[in-house]
């Protein structure tokens, strides 16, 4: 059942005094010098009901880095571009690795795991840059995401794209790793070009829950109605945040919080409760495998508040 609207405010209100006093903040990215300089006491959380009503609490308007949550949409994209041929490139299996390792790229014929992971996305980026030149699929993500927020305002960092391109090594070693195999079409600094800017789009958690309604209400903006993806694909990108959302974190998440959910290291989550809500966290510290720490607590204390989870 879902909680009344009032309550939804409340729980939110409480949650966000929590966090917001908590000192056990996990430590912010630091291969991304532009991330680094975030202040770690911020804390923002929204959640938007089928109804369309919004309960924020914290830090909700302040713009942060989604970094891979921008994965999920990337995703949405390519599944558009060609269907299930996209399997071809890319893999649904949980890595259990780090989000960034190359481990796996040499066993699999550098076919990446899943999506999520640095390489899976790379070549998902990959896919959505063929036959275009790189502004023009930077343009198209922006659109889309602006399309789904159901806001114009939402631009990219050129500030933290500047600074993961000019750090981003690791990434360069995966393209070319990939590229080796033919996974990647394009020329490398292209893909890693669009790659590295759609990371460095900057939301609010108002915005990301806005942009994420299409994969709690079946596929559909609840709004107006109308279809981004089918239902099936809603369902299935869902499957794919529950299974592999938090990297090698993932089983945790979904031990804990009982959602799907996309993390990123700029400290926010995406999070669905199919036919409920769609719920963005952020607190820029991160856990272990780079998953925002005070984010995961405060989406497993929205879960057990509420109710919502997929496991019944
Ligand atoms: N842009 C980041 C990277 O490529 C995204 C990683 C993340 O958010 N986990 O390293």
């Amino acid at each position: 059942m879902s909680p009344k609207a009032l309550d939804l405010d409340r729980i939110v209100k409480v949650i966000a005094d929590e966090m917001r006093q908590r000192t056990d903040r996990g430590k912010v990215a630091h291969y991304i010098p532009e991330l680094a300089r975030v202040d770690p006491r911020q804390f923002g959380l929204a959640v938007i009901d089928v109804d369309g009503k919004v309960a924020a609490g914290g830090d909700a308007d302040v713009p942060f880095s989604i970094q891979s949550i921008s994965k999920v949409f990337t995703l949405t994209l390519a599944l558009g571009m060609i269907g299930d041929r996209l399997w071809r490139r890319v893999g649904r299996e949980p890595s259990g690795n780090p989000f960034n390792s190359i481990v796996q790229l040499e066993r699999e014929r550098g076919v990446p795991r899943n999506p999520f992971i640095n390489a899976g996305a790379i070549a998902v980026t990959d896919v959505i840059v063929s036959g275009h030149q790189p502004r023009e699929s930077l343009g198209e993500i922006l659109r889309f995401m602006q399309f789904i927020a159901d806001d114009p305002a939402i631009a990219i960092d050129q500030a933290v794209a500047a600074s993961e391109k000019r750090t981003g090594f690791r990434n360069t070693a995966l393209a070319n790793y990939m590229k080796s195999f033919d996974v990647i079409e394009n020329p490398v600094d292209f893909t890693l070009g669009v790659y590295f800017h759609h990371c460095a789009i900057a939301m609010t958690c108002r915005q990301l829950a806005m942009a994420g309604r299409y994969l709690a209400h079946g596929g559909r903006n609840p709004s107006t109605g109308l279809s981004v993806v089918s239902a099936e694909r809603a369902r299935r990108i869902n499957a794919l945040m529950l299974t592999c959302g938090h990297y090698d974190g993932s089983g945790e998440f979904a031990y804990r919080v009982g959602l799907p959910g996309k993390s990123g290291v700029g400290g926010g989550i995406l999070a669905v409760a199919p036919g409920k809500a769609s719920i963005a966290v952020w607190s820029p510290g991160l856990d272990e495998a780079g998953n925002s720490h005070l984010g995961r607590i405060a989406l497993e204390r929205l879960a057990q508040a509420t109710g919502w989870s997929i496991f019944g």
